[in-house]
């Protein structure tokens, strides 16, 4: 269930020893600060002070990374993105080798699709913006986005000809917010259209009129999609999706249901 909720949002510009700094808070708790450089660090509100301070594409970088060595990203397979306070989001450059990103191999796209800054004049930002566009305009509390292409997310979608997939009752499923006894748990899945912003739509009208229960969905013979409230929480999402559809195939393969 959605609960709709005011804040109040203000941003503050300062300048300090030749650094401009824009501190983003809501209701008066600070939440981000991004220096004019770009570097980006959200904070939680009992880490404010220690919070390290990471550009935003070298952690999509390391993410991919991760991704690549698993075999989840592999050539220029799948994208991520990081939203910054402001509402624009770095998202990775379209065709580019994810095993060896570089932050200019990003580009930070505003809502609507813009591009505002870019490593280079000829990169385009990821074909499938659209989703990331609108899994941030769906859930507020999602400020990263990461896409994947993998093995047993591909198999796993095979299992079912139905619009859902239901996943085992699994302990992992905790770590998707979800702490019921023997939960039942349908992942949406969707068709593949050639047309990407076609996907986007069909992920948009679906999650308006029923919210899913987990933070992901799959795309039928193309692969994962999962946020979470920071980078590492998508990381982590992912991982456990991941982990849920290996079981899925495994257990097919030795005639469990
Ligand atoms: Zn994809």
């Amino acid at each position: 269930m959605m609960t709709a909720v005011t804040v109040t949002m203000t941003a503050v510009t300062v300048t300090m020893t030749g650094v401009t700094v824009m501190v983003t808070a809501v209701g008066g708790t600070v939440m981000a600060v991004t220096d004019s450089r770009g570097v980006y660090r959200m904070l939680e509100p009992s880490s404010a002070v220690n919070a390290p301070v990471r550009d935003p594409r070298q952690v999509l970088a390391a993410a991919a990374r991760l991704f690549y060595e698993r075999g989840w990203m592999m050539g220029t397979a799948g994208n991520l993105s990081l939203r910054l306070a402001d509402g624009t989001f770095w998202i990775t450059a379209s065709g580019k080798q994810k095993g060896r990103l570089q932050p200019e191999d990003f580009l930070r796209v505003a809502t609507g699709g813009e591009v505002v800054e870019r490593g280079r004049a000829e990169d385009r930002p990821s074909a499938e913006t659209s989703i990331h566009e609108a899994i941030y305009r769906l859930f507020p509390e999602a400020w990263a986005c990461f896409h994947v292409h993998s093995i047993p997310g591909n198999v796993a979608a095979r299992l079912t000809a139905d619009d859902s997939l239901r996943l085992p009752p699994l302990e992992m499923i905790k770590g998707l917010g979800v702490w019921e006894e023997e939960p039942e748990i349908d992942l949406p899945v969707f068709r593949n259209h050639a047309h990407v912003p076609r996907i986007a739509e069909e992920m948009a009208s679906r999650f308006q009129a029923e919210p899913p229960r987990v933070p992901g969905f799959l795309i039928r013979d193309h692969g994962l999609t999962a946020w979470g409230r920071d980078a590492d929480a998508a990381l982590n999402h992912v991982e456990l999706f991941e982990y849920i559809f290996g079981y899925m195939a495994a257990a097919r393969t030795v005639g469990l249901p």
